[in-house]
């Protein structure tokens, strides 16, 4: 098993057609120890739950600072190490740049970037200490081909900064072998377009995918697996795609 003896927390892994939730799936049949944050401790629980015995699940709303590091402490306390983090949490919205609000641009960009940052403040100091640490951060093909899929062009700036941020984070924790790589999704056939994907659209997006399809959620899961395990031990920084060749670049 690759992650036998492992720790790994995962946010946003509450949401019952998820990549979060596929991801943890994923990672617990490969012998991990896995925390499922998100917003609503019932969620949280019952997700781990579904995992089967000896997972946790924790409220923690990542653009909070506090709750990340709360959930940090309660996962050191119970297993006493963390040897992965899936930074999955994110919401999109489909607003064009000349409607977007302060608002709109406010929570995409605390859900998807400031909480991928308080996460791994989060952890990191505990990898440190360990001299070991595996940290994966959902970005996005909208990042790399500017947007035009379904979120909007302050969704596209959020998970373009995902990708800065652990480029430069992965400089600044290699030494400490800290690796910290992103995966950006085409479009996954999960709940984050809430209904608003129409058979139209998803005809028409689906010519332009040369593998003839959209993702599921597992397409994401083997990706995250691949990068928290040892598998993937030389890689840091990289972005890995994961979107049936939509944009091969
Ligand atoms: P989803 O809506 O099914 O799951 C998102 C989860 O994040 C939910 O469980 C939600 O409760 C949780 N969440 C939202 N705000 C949170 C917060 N502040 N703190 C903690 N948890 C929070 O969406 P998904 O499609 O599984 O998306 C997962 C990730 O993949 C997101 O970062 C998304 O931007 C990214 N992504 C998705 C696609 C896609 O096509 N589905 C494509 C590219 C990238």
């Amino acid at each position: 098993m690759l992650l036998e003896n492992k720790v790994v927390m995962v946010t946003g892994a509450a949401s019952p057609r998820g990549i979060g939730k596929a991801t943890a799936k994923a990672l617990a049949a490969q012998g991990a120890r896995v925390v499922i944050l998100d917003l609503r401790e019932e969620d949280a629980k019952s997700a781990a739950a579904d995992l089967g015995e000896g997972h946790l699940g924790l409220a923690c709303d990542v653009t909070d600072k506090a709750a990340c590091l709360s959930a940090a402490r309660a996962t050191l306390e119970k297993y006493g190490q963390i040897d992965g983090l899936i930074n999955n949490a994110g919401i999109t919205q489909p607003v064009r740049t000349l409607d977007i609000t302060a608002e709109n641009f406010d929570a995409i960009v605390d859900v998807n970037l400031r909480g991928t940052l308080y996460m791994s403040q989060a952890v990191i100091p505990v990898m440190k200490e360990q001299k070991r640490g595996s940290i994966v951060c959902m970005s996005s093909v909208s990042a790399q081909r500017g947007g035009g899929i379904f979120g909007g062009p302050h969704y596209s700036a959020a998970k373009a900064g995902v990708l800065g941020l652990a480029r430069a984070m992965a400089r600044e924790f290699g030494p400490d072998n800290i690796r910290i790589n992103s995966i950006t999704p085409g479009l996954i056939q999960t709940d984050i377009t809430g209904g608003k994907l129409t058979p139209e659209m998803r005809a028409d997006i689906i010519k332009g995918i040369p593998l003839s399809r959209l993702g599921d959620a597992v397409d994401v899961a083997n990706a995250c697996l691949f990068l928290v395990s040892d598998l993937s031990a030389y890689l840091t920084g990289i972005t890995l795609d994961v979107n049936g060749g939509m944009l091969i670049h």
